[in-house]
């Protein structure tokens, strides 16, 4: 990626420095192997992490702060961010008519706390719409890179991108709608998170040829990694590798091939009229 010219965002908030440590070592119960499971999937889906969450939610806030100017990974996750800001904000102002909120961007280690519940660095990477945050602990990097063999700077955008797409949906009012749609349909709750979670894959491809039609932050190689990305974290190639078969109608996030399909239709198109998952007759 090219983020030589790209401003940093204002909006991370460093928690790993002075960030509360929750849920050591003395109390994994059921609910962390749990959260560890569904960790391999990251992007934890927000009503999991609702269910899931060990104690009720807090509102307790660490300050912001800015990362410091010797760190470039935390640099690279607030340049990234900026970019989805600048992107996102042109996006609803052109194409919607509305304008943007951004979300802010936790960095944090081991577990800390949001709207919905004690995050915790084994769920990886995941959105709260309680509070409008993305939490990220930056070790999750290093997994995607050794244990998912997903490399590449732009793997590690693709996945803060997705994040920001189910911000996006929770301002769109689709995570509302999703939400209920699954409490009357309980036995449709897995097809329907699916979609939710293609489509955030959606705006991740629409954001990024978005941003790079605006900035040109592509090289070569970046879209290579973020479909390296997808293919790695698809519900079958995971089921595969922890339990050696694949059951699709356990599937929460989609295949290998609906993921890099998704995230593909957005960056070819960058419209987000294709990015209507939940229409589509087939995924
Ligand atoms: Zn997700």
């Amino acid at each position: 990626m090219r983020l030589d010219n790209s401003r940093q965002s204002d909006n991370v908030e460093d928690r790993r420095a002075s960030g509360p440590r929750i849920g050591g070592r003395g109390t994994i119960g059921i609910g962390t192997i749990v959260l560890a499971l569904v960790a391999m999937y990251f992007g934890v889906d927000p009503s999991v992490v609702l269910q899931m969450a060990e104690g009720p939610p807090t509102t307790q806030q660490a300050p912001a702060s800015r990362p410091p100017a010797n760190d470039p990974q935390a640099i690279f996750v607030s340049k990234v961010l900026g970019e989805t800001e600048d992107t996102w904000s042109a996006i609803f102002q052109k194409d919607l008519n509305r304008q943007y909120v951004a979300p802010k961007l936790v960095l944090f280690r081991g577990a800390t706390p949001t709207a919905c519940g004690t995050g915790q660095s084994a769920m990886g990477p995941f959105y709260c719409p309680g509070d409008s945050k993305v939490y990220i602990d930056l070790a999750f990097f290093d997994e995607l890179q050794n244990r998912f063999k997903a490399p590449g700077d732009f793997a590690q955008a693709y996945v803060i991108a997705h994040e920001v797409g189910h911000h996006v949906q929770h301002l769109l009012g689709i995570s509302d709608q999703v939400d209920n749609l699954r409490r009357r349909n309980p036995s449709q709750a897995n097809a329907l998170s699916v979609r939710m979670e293609l489509q955030a894959d959606c705006f991740a491809g629409l954001w990024a040829q978005r941003a790079d039609a605006a900035r040109n932050i592509l090289e070569g190689g970046d879209v290579e990694e973020a479909l390296g990305a997808a293919t790695a974290i698809g519900d079958d190639r995971l089921q595969k590798q922890s339990q050696g078969y694949v059951v699709p109608d356990t599937f929460t996030h989609g295949s290998s091939a609906q993921r890099v399909r998704w995230f593909k239709r957005g960056l070819e198109s960058g419209s987000i009229k294709q990015c209507d998952t939940f229409s589509a007759s087939s995924l």
